[in-house]
């Protein structure tokens, strides 16, 4: 047994990718339950834009226009 057949994962460099949301370096390993944003905060601040942002596109019929309580003065 050589001291050498020991190898063990480098600790301290894990790595790391852009957080989606803020830009910082957010730890891409399976223990990092936000992977790959850096933190719960900016997971759920993600989620929570994109699903407003889906929430808004399809919520957004131009077809029915209200017309009538809006009076003409343009000319
Ligand atoms: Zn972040």
């Amino acid at each position: 047994m050589s001291p050498e057949d020991r190898r063990a994962p480098k600790a301290g460099a894990p790595r790391t990718v852009p957080c989606p949301t803020c830009g910082e370096k957010s730890v891409f390993e399976p223990w990092n339950p936000w992977r790959p944003f850096c933190s719960e905060r900016c997971r759920t601040a993600d989620l929570g834009a994109w699903a407003s942002e889906s929430y808004r596109i399809p919520a957004q019929p131009d077809d029915e226009r209200p017309e009538g309580p809006e009076p003409d003065a343009e000319a």
